[in-house]
């Protein structure tokens, strides 16, 4: 069995983040690494193949400046290689065009019998890219997966709704987009990492992959206006006189949390 996970690479979430005033996004100039909420559905898909007996897991990635940092963390946890994105002409891409380079991208590699991707990526996050993909690739979604299961060519997903979970199937090949939890990722061992630097991976442009318009030019989606978010209010403290209880109860049915 055959999987291939979008994986996002995106700015160090731990180090403040800075927009660019001139085109209104987020600067990705520095290293990039793997978005947490992909290193799920790198393991996910691990897990899969192993529960195949064969098979392989690729990456595909779209990212500023041949960055392969996020992917390398990706191979170290066991993929197998990757094609990478990369070209000054994707500035300004929107989330459809992404969809499209990505569906680009898994064609290279072959396809696969199941795509993975995140439900939402932490720095963007219009979490929109995974269903667009589908839609470009011609291929069955199934959204928000708190788990996934293979049985034969059947994927069996349950699906994150407000009140629990539906289980929902459809047939391979397939697209899932899968929730943070889903799994718990490995940690990459040593010798998961000194292999990772040897794996390949494929650095290609728009041009090569045959897709235009990029970039500006090819968005559809404008960000007309950034500006700071509002700063957080100090809570109140209910200082327990024997009475606190009250308040809390008040406050949450004011609320209506209760
Ligand atoms: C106006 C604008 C300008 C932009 N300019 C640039 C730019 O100059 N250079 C640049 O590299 N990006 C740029 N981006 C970001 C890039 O196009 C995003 O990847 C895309 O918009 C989708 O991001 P998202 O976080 O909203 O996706 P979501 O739909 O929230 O992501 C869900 C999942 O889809 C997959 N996915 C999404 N994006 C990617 C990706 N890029 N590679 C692999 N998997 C992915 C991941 O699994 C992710 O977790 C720009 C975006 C906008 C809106």
């Amino acid at each position: 069995m055959n999987v291939i996970v979008c994986v996002k690479q995106i700015p160090d979430p731990a180090l403040p983040g800075a927009l660019d005033p001139s085109t209104k996004t987020l600067k990705r100039d520095g290293k990039l690494i793997l978005d947490e909420s992909d290193s799920y559905g790198v393991e996910m898909a691990l897990q899969l193949v192993g529960k195949a007996g064969g098979g392989e897991v690729s990456l595909v990635s779209m990212a500023p400046n041949g960055e392969t940092s996020g992917m390398r963390t990706a191979l170290a946890m066991g993929a197998a290689r990757g094609v990478l994105v990369s070209d000054p002409a994707l500035q300004g891409t929107d989330a459809l065009t992404t969809a499209k380079i990505l569906a680009a991208a898994v064609q290279k590699l072959g396809g696969a019998d199941l795509i993975i991707a995140a439900t939402e990526s932490s720095d963007g996050y219009t979490g929109t890219v995974p269903e667009q993909l589908a839609e470009v690739l011609g291929l069955p979604s199934i959204t928000f997966a708190k788990s996934v299961d293979v049985d034969g060519t059947t994927l069996k997903v349950n699906r994150q709704t407000e009140a629990g979970f539906d289980e929902v199937t459809c047939t391979l090949p397939a697209l899932v987009s899968v929730t943070a939890g889903v799994v718990e990722p490995r940690y990459p061992s040593f010798k998961g990492i000194m292999a990772a630097k040897s794996k390949p991976v494929d650095t290609v442009t728009a041009a090569d992959l045959g897709v235009s318009p990029v970039g500006w030019a090819g968005a559809g989606q404008e960000i007309v206006e950034i500006g700071q978010a509002a700063a957080r209010q100090a809570g109140e403290i209910v200082e327990d006189d024997g009475e606190g209880y009250a308040k809390i109860v008040a406050f949450l049915e004011s609320k209506k949390v209760i």
